[in-house]
């Protein structure tokens, strides 16, 4: 038995191991990516492009694009940090999940009716409340709900569902997009793990959207869940622990 340990533990070992390289790969790439096409584009106006107006101004809207890429990046990065090694100070409070998501919402409201997709939102009137760090929850939806948009074609549909249950409050996003295939989705909360990268980049991703999401939720004790099929749709189910109305009354 004994040696059975052992031998777990190095493959374990050697797992993280990997998982750390395969990670400091992984940025590396996503950060070098942006940094040659930048340094391309300047280059380009430093040689004469800059004297050609229309071109000059094109150049750099894909310099600043390119920017704002790896910043939405190495802010995505300092977070995942920070909430590996502990460091979140959760500004926890008693706050209604459907405000904040109707927050998100009105948010992204410009860019799904831009992308002719239609929203439905179904929600009860009153909802218990969660105990939660509100910003965090934020983004979280945040990052689900521009998910459904990114990835579901012009005119598709995404149906926001809240529901109170047994001591939860589940929230569904579900869109009727290009859907992630079944064997891609058990790595889906992986970091940097995409279905198809180019298209993610094209979309303006980082790859860390959804493992942010993951470990905010787990850190409010709740779960998140995927369902999908490819050319049908995706569903992502967040279960957060409610506070039972009698005990907010205090
Ligand atoms: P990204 O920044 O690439 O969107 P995420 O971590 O948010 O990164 O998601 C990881 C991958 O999961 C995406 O690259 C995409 O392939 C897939 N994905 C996530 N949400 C959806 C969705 N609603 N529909 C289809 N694919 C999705």
């Amino acid at each position: 038995v004994g040696h059975i340990f052992v031998f777990q533990d190095i493959t374990k070992q050697q797992r993280l191991e990997n998982m750390r390289k395969e990670f400091v790969a992984n940025v590396s790439h996503e950060l070098r990516t942006p940094l040659t096409t930048i340094k391309s584009y300047v280059e380009t106006l430093i040689s004469g492009a800059m004297d050609e107006k229309e071109i000059a101004q094109q150049f750099m809207n894909v310099i600043n694009d390119e920017t704002d890429r790896m910043t939405r990046l190495v802010n995505n990065l300092l977070e995942l940090s920070r909430l590996d090694n502990k460091q979140v100070k959760w500004d926890m409070k008693l706050i209604d999940a459907k405000d904040v998501l109707i927050n998100v919402v009105n948010k992204m409201d410009m860019n799904i009716k831009r992308k002719n997709q239609i929203l439905i939102v179904n929600t009860p009137d009153k909802v218990p409340e969660i105990f939660a760090d509100r910003d965090r929850i934020e983004q979280v939806f945040q990052n689900i709900l521009s998910n459904a948009y990114k990835y579901t074609p012009e005119g598709g549909k995404i149906y926001l569902d809240v529901e109170a249950a047994d001591n939860i409050v589940r929230i569904k996003f579900r869109d009727t997009g290009i859907g992630i295939p079944k064997e891609d989705l058990p790595r889906i909360f992986e970091r940097f793990y995409r279905v198809d990268k180019t298209r993610s980049r094209e979309m303006g991703g980082t790859g860390l959207g959804l493992s942010i999401a993951k470990e905010i939720i787990e850190a409010h004790g709740g779960k998140i869940l995927i369902d999908s099929e490819v050319g049908v749709g995706t569903t992502v189910t967040l279960e957060i622990p409610a506070v039972a109305a009698t005990q907010t009354i205090k």
